[in-house]
């Protein structure tokens, strides 16, 4: 079962991944992304949003398909960067893994 943590978005800021509460959940960067993948990217903002750590780890290898093309980011209309969240995302898995 996945564990749910509010603090966990102020624990990612250290990672550059600081503008997730932006996001409203519209789905436009889903529908706009190449991947056309499984909600992706909206899907790991909202992990962020409710603290489900576990479940970015779990699903880590979608965060290494994003291909930086920008299109989110370019296309959210609240300035959440998911492009960028991505690759905040990468640093915390990878700072996960050494710890591990
Ligand atoms: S487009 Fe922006 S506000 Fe909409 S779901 Fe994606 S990150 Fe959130
Ligand atoms: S930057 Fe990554 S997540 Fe965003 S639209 Fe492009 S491939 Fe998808």
């Amino acid at each position: 079962m996945a564990l749910v943590n509010p603090d966990f978005a102020q624990e990612l800021k250290q990672f550059g991944v600081d503008t997730a509460l932006e996001c409203f959940n519209c789905g436009t960067c889903a529908a706009i992304c190449p991947l056309i993948y499984e909600h992706f990217p909206r899907k790991m903002i909202r992990y962020v949003q409710v603290g489900a750590a576990e479940l970015i780890l779990q699903q880590a290898q979608d965060l290494w398909r994003c291909l930086h093309c920008g299109l989110c980011t370019r296309t959210c209309p609240r300035q959440a960067n998911p492009g960028e969240l991505i690759l905040g995302l990468r640093r915390y898995v990878v700072s996960r893994w050494r710890r591990a």
